[in-house]
């Protein structure tokens, strides 16, 4: 036998061990392969979940938390406050000069009025209407000479075209007998607010911003709105949408 006969004979016995140690191998990797895909495909399967719940806002609601911040809406208000158009002229009564309202708030708010007098409460009308340009000087005015960033701004005021004012069905309301209370949260210890408690519903009207409210904007016991029609409801939609889903989780 030539030694290249010999090599070749040591090399073809040697063929079935390499045959059946990469048979092992194999089907060691083929079972690796195997777990790698599912893991792969599970891990996409949960990507694709969180972000879906992520982008749709909906992942906090699922979890049921009922933190304020559960309900954040970001992608649906601008700093907290949902957008309003700007309600038509023609639509607008003037109260007093410089102060207009919806003509359907000022009926309400005529007949609360006179009831509450009746009572013995003196409510004043603060303010009403606010044109979009007007909501635009208060936010970046204010913002401006109180050295405050958008985010704390919007903690107590609207950015323009985002405040309940200028659908004309927001109102601000003070006690004529504390006038020192007038948009203070120390309202909400005067005569006036405790007979609003009591009766603002009768006349449609509702508390915007009560304390802890979902949109995470300031408590104000001063700012009411006016729902008694559909076209004012259709305007605060989403604010009462919202304030549902909050209560579901209360
Ligand atoms: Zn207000």
């Amino acid at each position: 036998m030539s030694r290249s006969e010999k090599n070749r004979s040591v090399n073809s016995d040697e063929i079935p061990l390499a045959q059946r140690s990469s048979t092992v191998r194999s089907s060691q990797l083929k079972k690796i392969r195997f777990l790698l895909r599912g893991l792969f495909i599970t891990l996409i399967s949960f990507s694709f979940y969180f972000l879906f719940f992520f982008n749709s806002g909906q992942l906090v609601l699922k979890t049921q938390n009922n933190d304020i911040k559960a309900l954040n809406t970001s992608d649906i208000t601008l700093l907290g406050h949902f957008p309003y158009k700007e309600a038509l002229k023609e639509d607008l009564i003037s109260v007093y000069p410089g102060l207009e309202v919806h003509k359907d708030t000022y009926k309400a708010l005529t007949e609360m009025s006179s009831a509450a007098l009746k009572d013995g409460i003196k409510l004043v009308l603060l303010s009403g209407f606010r044109s979009i340009e007007l909501q635009r000087s208060i936010f970046y005015e204010r913002k401006s000479a109180r050295n405050q960033v958008a985010i704390e701004r919007a903690k107590v005021s609207a950015p323009p075209g985002y405040s309940e004012h200028s659908t004309g069905f927001a109102i601000d309301l003070g006690d004529g007998t504390m006038r020192q209370t007038d948009f203070e949260v120390d309202f909400e210890n005067t005569p006036a607010f405790n007979w609003l408690n009591k009766n603002a519903a009768r006349y449609h009207f509702i508390l915007s911003f009560p304390k802890g409210n979902p949109q995470g904007v300031s408590y104000e016991p001063w700012h009411w709105r006016y729902e008694g029609t559909v076209e004012a409801l259709e305007k605060f939609k989403k604010a009462n949408n919202l304030l549902m889903k909050k209560s579901k989780y209360d």
